[in-house]
């Protein structure tokens, strides 16, 4: 009853945006999907399967009971899914997204010209088209918003990508911030809020100014949330970057300014890394009317003409991080308004614009994604034993990167929310 369940509400959900104009392909999708039986032992045949860890499988059989995959056979049958042609994968991981952020009633970024069920509604869009695009997990760093949204999706009754959040970041502000003994109090407030890791800004602009928190600031955050057994990802430019190394935190993000020595301490101490190597910037250009003025962003088209100067320079710092060797490069695309969908979006870049690997940039967002989680165990590969989270592409993305365009199947915990029937012959 479950799938039903979820079947009805995306109907409806579905109903809404076309009847809006703006989700037409997706109404071809869901006439031919299948209705979801999650308890079902369920086969899916490939000719090409990534099994998240870089290793590519030949004509195999996944065999799925419930949630998970129970075996690679294959001689197994019957077939369920007939996925051969198309390149599959566990679902992608993106480490950094900003799942509630919308525009708002007047199409500005993050405006409250909307009841609580319209930002509600946004928000189950976002996190739908999220699913829809491939990623069935995300973690979503900055909103306290974020937490109905997770627990909704993870009851089953509702359809979205896994969400892991910060809940309410801790935000720098110089010794207004307060001692490390209060910062250690904020941490083990966002943990009983609900958060399952603590976010921290310790850099101000992309450009220029110092750090945010001090390092004795930064070491009682990140030692704390470790004690509690959270994670810690860091919102750092240049010298914050080596500091949130120092301190211990788990992850650091962004990194602009960051030098060779800095990554290769980040690779000696194993902090994962995620910068971004183009869908946030191009993504604020091309929804530019729609950001400027509002909170967090510069009030002035000169003031935002300044991203595309910084563009070029993160592809250079990323085309430099992957060269250091044992840095372990995690995918964020830090998908905030306008960019919930195309999260996708980000491997492109990397590939094209940054000389990523293709098989590098997908391995970064499951195996290596899912370690950066903690959650190796339960997500990011293709193996009996984890949960049945599977993707399928029209295309090849070692070849073409662009194929991660055309996301054509998604499972997600056994259960399929996305299957596009192909025509015969194909
Ligand atoms: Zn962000």
């Amino acid at each position: 009853m479950k799938g039903d369940a979820i079947m009805q509400f995306a109907k409806i959900i579905l109903c809404v945006l076309c009847a809006l104009g703006v989700y037409a392909p997706a109404q071809r999708i869901y006439a031919q999907m299948p209705p979801a039986q999650p308890k079902q032992r369920v086969v899916i045949a490939a000719s090409a399967v990534l099994d998240g860890k870089g290793r590519l499988l030949r004509d195999t059989r996944i065999v799925i009971e419930g949630s998970r995959i129970v075996a690679i056979d294959p001689k197994a049958g019957p077939v369920t899914y007939d996925l051969r042609g198309l390149t599959v994968m566990p679902g992608w991981i993106d480490a950094h997204v900003h799942i509630t952020w919308s525009f708002g009633k007047d199409g500005k970024n993050g405006s409250s010209g909307g009841t609580a069920e319209e930002v509600a509604y946004q928000a189950a869009a976002n996190a739908w088209e999220t699913l829809m695009a491939g990623f069935t997990t995300v973690q979503s760093v900055g909103s306290p918003k974020d937490i109905p949204l997770r627990d909704a999706i993870s009851k089953g009754t509702f359809p979205g990508p896994r969400i892991l959040t910060s809940a309410e970041p801790l935000t720098g502000r110089g010794e207004a911030t307060g001692t490390p003994d209060e910062i250690r109090a904020y941490v083990r407030e966002q943990k009983k809020a609900g958060a399952d890791l603590i976010k921290i800004y310790a850099a101000g602009g992309m450009l220029r100014g110092g750090m945010t928190l001090s390092q004795e600031q930064l070491n009682a955050a990140c030692d704390e949330a470790k004690k509690q057994g959270l994670r810690t990802l860091v919102h750092a430019y240049r010298e914050a970057v080596r500091a949130a190394t120092l301190a211990g935190c788990a992850q650091v993000e962004h990194g602009l300014g960051a030098t060779d020595d800095d990554l290769r301490l980040m690779a000696e101490k194993g902090t994962y890394f995620d910068p971004q190597g183009g869908l946030l910037l191009k993504n604020y250009l091309q929804n530019k009317d729609r950001f400027i003025g509002t909170p967090f962003y510069p009030a002035t088209e000169e003031g935002f003409a300044v991203f595309e100067k910084i563009l070029p320079m993160n592809h250079e710092l990323m085309r430099r991080a992957t060269k250091i060797p044992g840095l372990k490069m995690v995918f964020g695309a830090d998908a905030v308004a306008g960019a919930h969908g195309r999260n996708a979006e980000e491997f492109i870049d990397r590939v094209r614009d940054c000389g990523v690997d293709p098989m590098a940039a997908l391995v970064s967002a499951n195996s290596l994604g899912a370690e950066a989680l903690g959650m190796s165990d339960q997500i990011g590969s293709i193996a009996p034993g984890l949960e049945a989270d599977i993707i399928a592409l029209d295309g090849d993305p070692l070849k073409d990167i662009t194929a991660v365009r055309r996301v054509v199947f998604v499972m997600k915990g056994g259960v399929v929310y996305k299957s596009i029937a192909r025509a015969t012959g194909h």
